[in-house]
């Protein structure tokens, strides 16, 4: 498989990126390296569920309670041995923290059947539309431009032109947009 480069028209010193990233025997410079590197993994969705947010709200309105009843009563405990005043201090801490346990066994069930990796080929595209557009990228070896072949990003995607190597991550971004309709992310670093 070969892809022509739009700046000198020949497709014999065209390599896609991640062939090139990976050729030892024609290595890239670091710079280059860096410059074409694949896109940062999209974080895990950090989203909670329904549920341990409800039982993390309740957790901090017993914790507030509880405060609250303590610094109120302010019970003279001098005449009690340490184990009670402990426990008369810890008191009201104890439901929040069953409640914040048991929010996150609900948080980890939850997780466990979120199922990463399933679904069609449309739904992967969407997870990672950064990461499908940076595999349909292509170097010249011999300019030193980046380009995309006409539909590699996308069934009907138009070619690119001749990109700069410095302009290739940002690049990715704007396209992974225009294609998926990803949004745009800061690059990192
Ligand atoms: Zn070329």
């Amino acid at each position: 498989m070969s892809a022509t480069c739009p700046q000198c028209e020949a497709s014999d010193r065209s390599v896609p990126v991640s062939l090139a990233l990976a050729d030892t025997t024609e290595p890239l410079e670091e710079p280059v390296r860096a410059l074409l590197a694949p896109p940062p993994e999209p974080k895990p969705a950090r989203e909670l569920s329904g549920g341990a947010i409800a039982l993390s709200a309740l957790a901090a309105i017993f914790a507030v309670v509880g405060i609250l009843s303590l610094v109120r009563d302010r019970e003279d405990l001098s005449g009690y041995d340490a184990a009670y005043r402990a426990g008369y201090l810890a008191g009201p801490f104890i439901l929040p923290l069953i409640l914040l346990a048991a929010a996150a066994i609900v948080e980890l069930v939850a997780r466990s059947r979120r199922r990463p990796g399933s679904g069609s080929p449309e739904e992967a595209a969407h997870r990672q539309p950064h990461a499908r557009v940076w595999q349909a990228g292509w170097l010249c070896r011999r300019c030193r431009v980046a380009f995309f072949p006409e539909a590699s990003i996308r069934p009907g995607f138009p070619a690119s032109p001749a990109i700069p190597l410095e302009q290739f991550p940002h690049w990715v971004m704007t396209a992974a947009e225009r294609a998926f309709g990803a949004q745009a992310r800061p690059v990192a670093g």
